[in-house]
């Protein structure tokens, strides 16, 4: 008898990933503004690449994007199902600390972005630290800003404690207003030239901040190569370990920028064969797909959120009955892909059961056993058997051909998957 786990509820992940989001400030403004005073300290005379902004385009990127604004794009995302992860810079572009607010604006619009950011946008995305400013390095001492940036020195950070210490920073204060993080993500390349010392020092922050042995950080977005979910200084016997959530489309919204305007298309073509997701979907592998908060906002315009909306309407097209594809958090995604790969499975045929022993708990494991079984249990419990993979959820199971499919939440410890 085989047995293989296969993805969560014998669908593809799909998740949204949003970065550069943070309350109140529109970070684009302020990156390319400091980039390039920074610049002319640093470089006299030396034009600002392309990647550094277009400062003549400054007087069109407003200093805010509003919490209505917020409201109506979460509210959408909720709607529609849409899951992913969030961004929240904690202290953005040095700007205001999110545990202390934006002293320069409205106070109201910095309590209506907490209760955003709690209310809706948490039940469906993780929200995560994407460092500390997103724009220079802070020293921790005084909560000054360094000449050195998070994503241009740091992409080559100090490996000692300093970097811990950097992230704790982040994650405390994230904290601080009642938002425990499931992982970090990356501004721009911070970190990419020590990815081992960065993930050591990921998961070091959170076991210490959160007590949380299982995050989760978001570096690599890849469109030459078929995604996966690379699991890091796994520890089975302690059950620790970190994921690289690695993305495979974007940024074709609104940009980073906010006036790089996108297309639906290049994510995935009217015809639902085009564009760089079908490939993907039809090797069944992890969807992640990213846009930038100031992209989706586009100066007002809102034509990000459009691309969005194409695109979401296109995936829909792509499975109209809900039986291809599952949208999840990052979080889920990371935890499911460690049950996936450091679970281990003993077969008992001649006690018609299997063990499966895990300590890395997750929701809808999903395992094919390739025979037809019938009086699936789970710890003596009896599943519900089902007809359809459009009724197909946890606790069910369901023969198709020559196989069985059972899906369960795996819990931390030993499981008994019995038949008759
Ligand atoms: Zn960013």
């Amino acid at each position: 008898m085989e047995i293989s786990v296969c993805n969560p509820l014998f669908r593809t992940p799909l998740s949204l990933i949003v970065d550069d989001s943070c309350p109140v400030i529109n970070l684009t403004h302020y990156w390319i503004h400091q980039r390039h005073k920074w610049k002319a300290r640093h470089q006299p005379g030396v034009k600002p690449d392309r990647w550094e902004g277009n400062a003549t385009k400054l007087k069109e990127i407003p200093q805010t994007i509003p919490a209505d604004f917020a409201w109506e794009w979460a509210e959408w995302c909720w709607e529609n199902g849409v899951k992913g992860k969030f961004s929240l810079i904690p202290f953005p572009a040095g700007v205001g600390r999110i545990d202390e607010g934006f002293p320069d604006f409205p106070n109201d619009e910095y309590q209506s972005w907490l209760r955003i950011y709690r209310e809706i946008i948490w039940p469906n995305f993780d929200l995560t630290p994407e460092m500390l400013t997103h724009t220079a390095v802070m020293n921790l001492d005084s909560l000054t800003p360094t000449e050195e940036w998070e994503q241009v020195e740091w992409v080559n950070p100090p490996i000692d404690n300093r970097l811990t210490d950097y992230i704790i920073t982040s994650m405390e204060m994230l904290n601080n207003v009642g938002i425990p993080c499931e992982g970090v993500t990356s501004p721009g390349a911070f970190g990419k030239q020590q990815e081992d010392a960065y993930s050591k020092a990921v998961l070091t922050a959170s076991k210490e901040v959160n007590n949380n042995s299982c995050p989760f950080y978001f570096l690599w977005l890849k469109h030459d190569e078929l995604p996966d979910i690379p699991l890091y200084h796994v520890d089975k016997e302690h059950g620790t370990a970190i994921a690289s959530i690695v993305a495979c489309a974007g940024d074709w919204f609104g940009g980073w920028t906010g006036y790089d305007l996108g297309n639906a298309d290049q994510f995935i073509t009217d015809d639902l064969t085009g564009g760089r997701l079908p490939p993907i979907l039809d090797k069944e592998l992890p969807c992640v797909i990213v846009g930038h908060w100031p992209g989706f906002y586009f100066n007002g315009e809102k034509s990000g959120f459009d691309v969005l909306k194409t695109v979401k309407e296109r995936l829909d097209n792509y499975d109209p009955d809900g039986t291809k594809t599952i949208w999840m958090k990052t979080s889920e995604i990371a935890h499911y892909w460690m049950s996936r790969e450091l679970s281990e499975i003993t077969i008992n045929n001649e006690q018609s059961n299997m063990i499966i022993s895990t300590k890395f708990p997750t929701t809808n494991y999903t395992v094919v056993i390739d025979s037809q079984l019938n009086g699936l249990k789970i710890n003596g419990v009896e599943l519900r058997k089902v007809n359809t993979l459009r009724d197909f959820q946890r606790d069910t199971y369901l023969i198709k051909e020559k196989e069985t499919i059972i899906a369960f939440d795996l819990e931390f410890g030993e499981t008994t998957l019995g038949w008759n």
